[in-house]
């Protein structure tokens, strides 16, 4: 699988495992093997010891919503299509988006599909968990545990 899958659209990386090992179902993390520093989205080289000598790592999927906002224009293919209104194009229903705080503090953000937006609060239980899209493009969804 190349990265350019991954719902990003980048197709120039050196991280380009992350989407292959988000295709079989795991978040991968990179740590640095000099100075032991974990990075989520993985890095290619360390920017705290400028080293290149990198392992790569699965993440602990559960932690505490650190934030959220909703997205009221998505990316088309994250958005549900709402009926036709008389004199409006397509609308979309907001999408919330968060961020996880996981292991030693790495962020993972991820859409919140499964829940209404006034039900989520800071501070919850969550797991983040790979998910594919019906277009074939992979991203990371949060539900709550
Ligand atoms: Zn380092």
């Amino acid at each position: 699988m190349e990265f350019k899958n991954f719902s990003l659209f980048i197709n120039q990386t050196k991280v380009n495992r992350f989407a292959d090992d988000l295709a079989g179902g795991k978040i991968m993390s990179t740590r640095c093997k000099k100075c032991g520093k974990q990075y989520y989205p993985p890095q290619a080289d360390c920017p705290s010891c400028m080293g290149s000598d990198m392992e790569w790592k699965e993440i602990k999927t559960e932690g505490k919503l650190l934030t959220f906002t909703k997205i009221h224009v998505p990316p088309e293919h994250f958005a549900v299509r709402q009926p036709l209104m008389p004199f409006s194009s397509i609308q979309f229903e907001p999408c919330p988006i968060g961020i996880l705080e996981v292991e030693k503090g790495l962020p993972v953000m991820g859409w919140i599909p499964k829940m209404d937006i006034k039900k989520i609060k800071v501070g919850m239980k969550m797991k983040a968990s790979p998910f594919t899209l019906p277009d074939g493009k992979i991203t990371i969804v949060l539900e709550p545990i």
